[in-house]
């Protein structure tokens, strides 16, 4: 049977070709950059205030305080946002000027509002003011003809902003697959179905769609299909011929009804691996049909977000043009003794918590492949590999982080 190791580099191992496509900044949350972005501008594109108050020259506030202000002229001209100053400040006088507003020519710093008093045509400030005080220079946060964002970069919030304030209203981003998802048993019933005997409220295509959509990606949910050979080659056909990743759950284990990976493999697919020496999720199958990526997940529904997390995370990750693939890790220690059978890798979800310089993981409590709420509390999944034996209290583990923030 294969390790964790060897089903994943068997996954990652297969070329991929990213395509791109322009779209408006907006769409590109989440979506990896297929270009360079370069500012065409300077940016801000001149000096300019930080706050509300008042242009002058810092040399005419020194001394000023509570008790002895300083007195200086205003000119008649001020400066709102957006309106470029035609007087230039001389020794003496000063300017009101608005957050944002170019400064005026010889003014070198500007003094905040709540800093001063208005007398007159006067104006009494309170307070000295450092030469380059409240002033935001041209060119500060990006120069003209710099790189701001570079290719392959996953788009943040942030980026959107930046690329908005550098004048991209499109962008270049890589092409992500689309994700097909079918549920598969008779025991199933829809969300909305009723709970009798025997039956088993279809989860996980919730899991699977929302696990999707937090990358980012879109997906089709070909809903629950019977453990029925006819109906699921149908199914499974259709969304082969819409989708470039399919997602099955169930049916893939060595049950009398478990006819997932047959009928794939009577369709022509390429069966890449079958069952991984690790708990939860030993059934997952990994095939390929044509250009096309098929996972066959066990149906429990721990199993089946767990192995996405492990191996269709990554490999939509490559798809979608990124050089992250894995969730971040850290390394954290046992907060106590935990059982551990030598001989399989098993992912065992865990609650983190810090402790000085100091990671501790300790289990969600009950680890069946049932346990869904075990993936509720789950700050992230330790890696207890196939060469651990029991873990002790302190030792060091890989701990893959699952939850956003
Ligand atoms: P299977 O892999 O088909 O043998 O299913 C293993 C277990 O997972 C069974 O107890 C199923 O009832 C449960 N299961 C299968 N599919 C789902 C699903 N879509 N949602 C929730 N539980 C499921
Ligand atoms: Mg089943």
């Amino acid at each position: 049977m294969l390790s964790v190791k060897e089903a994943q580099g068997k996954i990652l191992n297969f070329k991929i070709r990213v395509k791109k496509k322009e779209i408006p900044i907006i769409s590109s949350l989440g979506l990896v950059l297929a270009e360079d972005i370069i500012s065409s501008d300077d940016i801000p594109v001149n000096d300019n205030s930080a706050m509300d108050g008042f242009a002058v020259k810092a040399g005419d506030t020194f001394g000023a305080g509570k008790i002895s202000p300083k007195k200086l002229k205003l000119l008649e001209e001020d400066i709102p946002a957006g309106y470029v100053p035609s007087a230039v400040l001389k020794s003496g006088y000063c300017m009101s000027i608005m957050t944002g507003a170019p400064t005026p020519g010889g003014c070198d710093c500007v003094v905040m509002k709540e800093d001063t008093k208005k007398e007159g045509d006067c104006v009494l400030v309170y307070k000295e003011c450092r030469a380059g005080e409240n002033i935001r220079y041209k060119a500060e946060d990006i120069k003209k003809g710099s790189m701001v964002l570079k290719k392959g970069k996953e788009i943040y919030p942030a980026d959107i902003g930046v690329m908005a304030s550098v004048g991209i209203s499109r962008v270049s981003v890589y092409v992500s697959p689309l994700i097909g998802i079918i549920t598969t048993g008779s025991e199933l019933v829809d969300v909305r179905g009723k709970l009798t005997a025997g039956k088993v409220r279809d989860s996980n295509s919730y899991s699977l769609s929302a696990q999707v959509k937090e990358m980012g990606t879109e997906y089709i949910r070909y809903g629950i299909v019977k453990d029925d050979k006819q109906a699921l080659e149908e199914k499974i056909l259709e969304a082969l011929a819409e989708c470039d990743v399919l997602l099955l759950s169930g049916g893939v284990s060595v049950g009398d009804y478990d006819y997932v990976k047959d009928i794939l493999i009577k369709i022509g697919a390429n069966l890449v691996f079958w069952r991984v020496n690790q708990k939860p999720g030993k059934p997952l199958a990994f095939l390929t049909y044509k250009d096309k990526f098929i996972f066959g997940l066990p149906g429990n529904p721990v199993s089946v977000m767990v192995c996405f997390e492990m191996y269709v995370r990554p490999l939509i990750r490559k798809m979608m043009g990124s050089s992250r693939l894995f969730r971040k890790t850290i390394t954290a220690k046992a907060a106590c003794d935990m059982d551990h059978k030598k001989g399989r890798a098993n992912f065992t979800r865990v609650i983190i918590k810090k402790k000085g310089d100091d990671y501790f993981f300790s289990t969600t409590g009950m680890q069946g492949s049932g346990i869904l709420t075990s993936m509720v509390l789950a700050d992230g999944i330790a890696l207890f590999s196939e060469d651990m034996g029991d873990i002790k209290k302190g030792s060091k583990i890989e701990v893959y982080l699952i939850k956003r923030g």
